[in-house]
């Protein structure tokens, strides 16, 4: 009595059950590609994915403080944490998002 079914038959299921997951999983080199980031596209990163773009939402979320006294201190903490360079950078880049709003 055969428990398990004709080899041919089983390779027919293999078979399908590959196509339908294929189906299902989307290729790992289209995965890759949904990546837009500086260093998977060095040609054409994507505008959100730039590190101009983390600096300035960075930049925003600092300009977005209540206080003066808290943007300081925000800075302040950043310079702390991530050096004078780090520092300077962000005032750069809070100047400009105050610039852009004034216009
Ligand atoms: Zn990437």
């Amino acid at each position: 009595m055969p428990t398990a079914a004709a080899p041919a038959e089983e390779d027919a299921v293999e078979q399908r059950l590959r196509s339908v997951k294929g189906a299902r999983e989307p290729a790992r080199d289209d995965a890759a590609m949904t990546c837009h980031c500086e260093q998977c596209r060095p040609d054409d990163p994507g505008p959100t994915y730039t590190e101009a773009f983390r600096l300035e939402c960075l930049a925003r979320q600092v300009a977005a403080l209540p206080t003066l006294q808290a943007r300081r201190g925000a800075l302040d903490r950043w310079g702390a944490k991530h050096g004078v360079d780090a520092k300077v950078e962000l005032r750069e880049a809070l100047r400009r998002v105050w610039e852009t709003r004034a216009t």
